[in-house]
């Protein structure tokens, strides 16, 4: 009985490492995966970026030896599924591929159109790609004494670092206290652009600040990622502690 609920605990994860820890099959890929060391060569960032996320991968990543296909360790590794106050009535699950027929979803926090892996509710067509599932709820920036809190902009909004527009529906980092806040790429970044010099930012530059903020903040992103393990690891024991398991096999 006990050997038969272990089995079943096993099909619940989505990677199988060998003993050394460098081998990695993933059930998003067809061949095995080799944990690499990538060089961080700026102008070929593009060329190796992780499947799951489509964030560059820099130092060390899983690598298919036979295909350009990469995986940052912490995106191999993600939970089934994730309980996110952006969307506190239902549990968000992990979908490979997005669930729509034009094979791209758009991201709840951010609006882009993704195609990676997504962190998706059914009942409520809710979808958030990696970067953004991975965001910090809370904030604590050097620019401001209270915590800042990640929210959805629903109005007009200039961000306090960069004085550039907030889109609504995307989300914010914002003090509610103090009406203090703005782009999540700004925030995240901790790096503040003086306000009087925003004039002189061309709205493509802006935009290019804020997808290396993106970029910048993925460390952190990829130790929260971990810490989701964790938790994701101490529920994989109490279901090991019950005795009715969840049958739960992930199909190609
Ligand atoms: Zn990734
Ligand atoms: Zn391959
Ligand atoms: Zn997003
Ligand atoms: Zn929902
Ligand atoms: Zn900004
Ligand atoms: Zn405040």
């Amino acid at each position: 009985m006990r050997q038969g609920r272990r089995a079943l605990i096993r099909e619940k994860k989505m990677e199988r490492m060998d003993e050394q820890n460098t081998r990695l099959i993933h059930i998003s890929h067809l061949h095995p995966l080799y944990l690499t060391h990538i060089q961080p060569q700026r102008e070929q960032l593009l060329a190796h970026l992780c499947h799951a996320c489509h964030l560059p991968c820099t130092g060390q990543a899983y690598q298919c030896s036979q295909c350009r296909y990469f995986l940052h360790p912490s995106c191999a590794r993600l939970p089934q599924t994730l309980r996110h106050s952006a969307h506190p009535d239902h549990p968000l699950n992990l979908h490979l591929t997005p669930v729509y027929v034009n094979g791209t979803f758009a991201c709840n926090a951010c609006k882009q159109a993704c195609s990676g892996f997504s962190f998706h509710c059914s009942l409520c067509q809710f979808d958030l790609h990696l970067p953004c599932a991975a965001l910090p709820e809370t904030l604590d920036h050097p620019s401001h004494p209270h915590l800042m809190i990640l929210r959805n902009n629903s109005m007009d909004y200039i961000c306090d670092l960069c004085r550039g527009e907030c889109e609504v529906s995307r989300w914010i980092y914002i003090c509610t206290t103090c009406d203090y806040g703005g782009h999540v790429g700004c925030f995240a970044s901790r790096t503040r652009i003086p306000k009087e010099l925003y004039e002189l930012h061309e709205r493509a530059d802006q935009e290019r600040n804020q997808q290396e903020a993106m970029y910048s903040v993925h460390l952190q992103q990829q130790a929260r990622m971990a810490a989701r393990n964790i938790s994701r690891m101490g529920s994989i024991n109490a279901v090991m502690l019950t005795s009715e398991p969840n049958q739960y096999v992930w199909r190609h």
